[in-house]
């Protein structure tokens, strides 16, 4: 685990921010505005502290399972920021997919998982890679799949803003990649509900 975040640093960076922009710090709206944000990227970027092997270990209390049945949790919602402008990631689904290898976790286990994938700065598709690979080392499986639907403010409020333009990403490991069956499977089980 990495140390904490530094409050009192991000707190001069956003006031630097203000005044860059041409605002002022000190009036009544903003004088708080600094803490206020060090506060909450301290909540929002906690996973940024762990390794995916540390959220795997933070959450890997699992049962025995002998039976190879997918487990599938649909559309856990999620937020995240874009690494590329800090920008929010909203009005996510993340679907996450695997096959038991002798014991699965609990199910709140997999929300609190991609709970924790997100609250760091991100990409769609290497939030699909992290939560395969906290799943795999948690219920030591091989066969993960992570599907996400996401919408992405820094381009649907700025720039050629694109209201409403969804990005979907498909992460597909183990026999969901090899298998076309097992995959069929799983589209199959999605698209039913
Ligand atoms: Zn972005």
């Amino acid at each position: 685990m990495k140390g904490s975040i530094d409050l009192e640093r991000i707190e001069k960076a956003v006031k630097e921010i203000l005044i860059a922009i041409g605002e002022d710090p000190e009036r009544e709206g903003l004088i708080e505005t600094p803490k206020r944000v060090a506060r909450m990227y301290e909540e929002v970027f906690e996973g940024i502290r762990y390794t995916n092997e540390e959220i795997a270990n933070m959450f890997d209390k699992s049962f025995e399972h002998p039976d190879k049945d997918m487990v599938i949790m649909k559309n856990i919602p999620a937020f995240s920021y874009c690494e590329h402008h800090l920008a929010l990631m909203y009005n996510m689904n993340i679907t996450v997919a695997y096959i038991p290898n002798g014991k699965v976790i609990g199910l709140s286990k997999i929300a609190r998982i991609v709970d924790m994938v997100t609250k760091r700065l991100q990409l769609q598709e290497k939030i699909g890679s992290d939560v395969a690979e906290v799943i795999r080392i948690a219920c030591g499986t091989e066969d993960v799949a992570v599907i996400i639907e996401g919408e992405h403010s820094c381009m649907t409020a700025r720039g050629i803003k694109k209201p409403g333009v969804k990005t979907n990403t498909v992460t597909l490991r183990g026999r969901f990649k090899l298998d076309k069956k097992v995959r069929e499977e799983l589209f199959q089980i999605i698209k039913n509900g």
